[in-house]
């Protein structure tokens, strides 16, 4: 170990691009990924974990580049004959992915944890980063709707995240562990930078920040802790972050998005069309383009978002420092 790890808190989709990005430019085994894992959920008898696998495939390079989820090259063999027997197909499996689910159930219920059935399917596809779930206890995200209590995936999936959300709670995160490891890389002296990742900070992030374990450790860690906006010139790049802080009576910009974070982080990453935010965050900022479509965008905003926590030094760190 060479004492520069890096550590990000991510969810799916937004995430795993960051996490690409650092892939790219750090040396292999410096990368720890905390993943969410309040969208687990059991579908046709199987666990699925829609955000780790997200990151098992894109980290892997084995992710299908139009979606963002699910795997390139895929076959929808099983969907179609489920479909014709007149089975459950809302939420799409396709041959390749299921696969990885009915691995992941048959290990789980022989015993093992998602921990290390996570970390044996990511050396089974040559991944050199370190992918953690949050916990191996199950976190699952509710969402409160004008059209009643749904679970995450019945919002998210079924309904197409349509429904006013109302609020939102994360089932079983009040008892759950945090993952030991991730504990552990949290509090390393080792791990230089702790970035939470562009995700959805109300459906990705607060599900980690819910365990108590995980977000008591970010909030004592001595490296600096920098969060990258997810809302780029008041509007989401995908997915239902704008629409959920609107119904949640929030203002979709990243200053609500920076005060979300408030007590946790020592530096906020905001867009270039965000820059005229930059004096009224709370923490140090630093604007660049955040925007990541090509793998170069990945990797440069990585570049960047390292060398920014490296300039900044976390309370935590100064007050050691000084003792
Ligand atoms: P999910 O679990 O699949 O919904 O994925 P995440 O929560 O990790 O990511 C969703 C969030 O990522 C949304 O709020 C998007 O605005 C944000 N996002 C997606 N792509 C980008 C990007 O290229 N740059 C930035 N700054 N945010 C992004």
């Amino acid at each position: 170990m060479s004492g520069n790890r890096i550590v990000v808190l991510s969810g799916g989709i937004g995430g795993a691009k960051l996490a690409l990005g650092l892939s790219a430019v750090l040396p292999d085994g410096e990368l720890t990924v905390i993943a969410n894992t309040g969208d687990d959920f059991e579908h046709l008898g199987l666990t699925v974990c829609p955000d780790l696998d997200t990151l098992l495939y894109t980290l892997s390079g084995l992710a299908n580049p139009q979606t963002g989820w699910g795997r390139r090259d895929e076959t929808w063999t099983f969907s179609a004959v489920l479909e014709s027997l007149g089975g459950e197909t809302w939420f799409q499996l396709g041959d390749g992915d299921l696969a990885l689910h009915v691995e992941r159930t048959r290990r789980l219920r022989g015993g093992e944890s998602l921990t290390r059935i996570t970390a044996r399917f990511a050396e089974c596809w040559g991944l050199a980063t370190r992918l953690l779930p949050a916990s191996d206890d199950p976190v699952r995200t509710m969402v409160q709707t004008d059209q009643g209590l749904l679970a995450f995936q019945d919002y998210f999936v079924a309904r197409k995240c349509a429904p006013r959300v109302v609020s939102i709670r994360f089932e079983g995160a009040e008892r759950a562990r945090a993952n030991p490891a991730a504990l552990e890389a949290l509090a390393s002296p080792d791990t230089k930078a702790i970035i939470i990742a562009p995700s959805n900070p109300y459906l990705s992030v607060d599900p980690m920040l819910a365990i108590a374990e995980l977000r008591d450790a970010l909030g004592v860690a001595v490296a600096p802790v920098v969060a990258v906006t997810p809302i780029i010139g008041g509007a989401a790049v995908k997915g239902p972050t704008a629409k959920i802080m609107t119904e949640l009576g929030i203002e979709v910009s990243p200053l609500s998005v920076a005060r979300h974070y408030g007590g946790l982080i020592d530096g906020f990453v905001l867009d270039t069309a965000d820059a005229d935010l930059r004096d009224s965050i709370d923490v140090p900022a630093l604007v660049t383009d955040t925007l990541m479509s090509s793998l170069q965008d990945k990797r440069s905003l990585a570049e960047t978002v390292i060398s920014f926590a490296r300039s900044l030094r976390s309370p935590a760190h100064a007050a050691s420092a000084a003792q």
